[in-house]
């Protein structure tokens, strides 16, 4: 586990990356001085300098920014969410160019890629990330070559896994950018610049910040033409972060190396678990040998993750059965927390509809692996009945 050198800041020059989530992003050594950023709560700044004002820059915008720069290896420009992240992606997409998406893919993104295509803003090509002539095939498109490739890798909530080694090539063969939402690996098993992306998209909402109390969205590139446009959209789009919500992050992100390494090992027990429980059909978790990618997710990633989908036997009310049976874990939405978070993803009217009514996703937390698996084994076995929730209403 190497950290990437990161050119823009001397100090945030790390071998290790476990070294660099605790150490990148803190203040220059002055006697007396903070060791941590402080919150500074100005929007504007004294004139004099190259910023000025906060939607440019902030110093603990800046904090957080050079700590997950130094783990992606590139520039790191933050935002007020996971989506405002994207959609500033989306808006470097040229008029009526082609962009290449994955079918399964968080469904905020998917559902704003199609009104962009409903616009005629783009022209989607929606394509199965994991068979890499489908890929080629769409970047390439008979002659007229996509813009932009957008992946998400695993997919949420299949769990599939995307070659981004194999895609970068082909997306700068055909001269296509590609982003990859790296979400659901954080940078500590997945580090998509090294692999030949342009852009890596988090949202920090989840495991980055790691405790379900706030929204943040970040992009880095190693590209330098990118990064300046990059800034340009959130000056321009308005979708900054707080300095508070910054601090909170940059909190969270100091213990996401131990975090990471707890939930992951608890998910991989669960879903060993899970598989060999009669009351489960499949498990989708790129560190079971039977997952269809398991060779990719081993090559790219240095591990597999704390995110696991698996479904129940029966139909979407036996799953729904269990998600309100369970009583330590939690029945809700996101994922990337210290705690564990399941839902039946269909339960969200705008979800995709090839996503299985009976799928269950879990975000495995960093309890004891016994307290979670007997919660979730006397869930799967539950009898009662099940109560009409309300459906939300806006749906992503
Ligand atoms: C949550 C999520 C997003 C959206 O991020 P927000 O911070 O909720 O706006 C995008 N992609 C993935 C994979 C996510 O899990």
């Amino acid at each position: 586990m190497s950290a990437p050198q990161n050119s823009q800041n001397r100090h945030d020059s790390f071998a290790n990356l476990d070294t660099a989530v605790v150490q990148a992003g803190r203040p220059a050594v002055t006697p007396d001085g903070p060791v941590n950023p402080p919150i500074v709560l100005s929007s504007t700044l004294h004139a004099g300098g190259e910023h000025g004002y906060m939607r440019d820059w902030n110093a603990t915008l800046d904090a957080f920014e050079q700590a997950l720069g130094a783990l992606d290896g590139g520039k790191c420009t933050v935002f007020s969410s996971g989506m405002a992240a994207a959609n500033a992606v989306f808006d470097l997409f040229p008029q009526g160019s082609a962009v290449v998406a994955s079918q399964f893919s968080y469904t905020g993104v998917t559902v704003r890629l199609k009104e962009l295509h409903e616009l005629g803003r783009i022209q989607l090509r929606l394509v199965d990330i994991t068979d890499d002539v489908a890929v080629e095939k769409a970047i390439s498109g008979d002659g007229e070559p996509a813009s932009w490739v957008w992946i998400e890798t695993p997919t949420n909530p299949m769990m599939e896994i995307c070659d981004i080694e194999a895609t970068a090539a082909v997306a700068r063969h055909f001269g296509a950018y590609l982003a990859v939402d790296s979400t659901f690996m954080t940078p500590i098993r997945q580090r998509p610049l090294e692999l030949g992306a342009h852009i890596v998209m988090h949202s920090a909402t989840k495991g980055i910040a790691g405790h379900s109390d706030l929204l943040m969205g970040a992009l880095v590139t190693n590209d330098s033409a990118l990064a300046a446009k990059i800034i340009d959209r959130r000056v321009l789009l308005g979708a900054v972060p707080s300095a508070f919500d910054s601090y909170l992050a940059l909190r969270g992100l100091r213990t996401l190396a131990v975090r990471i390494d707890k939930a992951e090992s608890n998910a991989q027990i669960i879903a060993e678990r899970l598989a060999n429980h009669p009351k489960v059909s499949a498990v989708y978790y790129p560190g079971l040998g039977g997952h269809k990618n398991a060779d990719v997710a081993k090559r790219q990633t240095d591990g597999p993750g704390f995110m696991l989908s698996f479904i129940v036997d029966g139909d979407a009310e036996d799953a729904e059965r269990v998600c309100q049976a369970i009583k330590l874990v939690t029945y809700a939405t996101s994922l990337g927390g210290v705690e564990t978070l399941m839902e039946r993803r269909r339960r969200w009217p705008s979800e995709n509809l090839a996503v299985p009514e009976n799928l269950i996703r879990m975000s495995v937390g960093i309890e004891n692996p016994n307290d979670i698996w007997a919660d979730l084994d006397q869930a799967l076995n539950s009898t009662g009945s099940v109560n009409q929730q309300t459906q939300p209403k806006i749906g992503y």
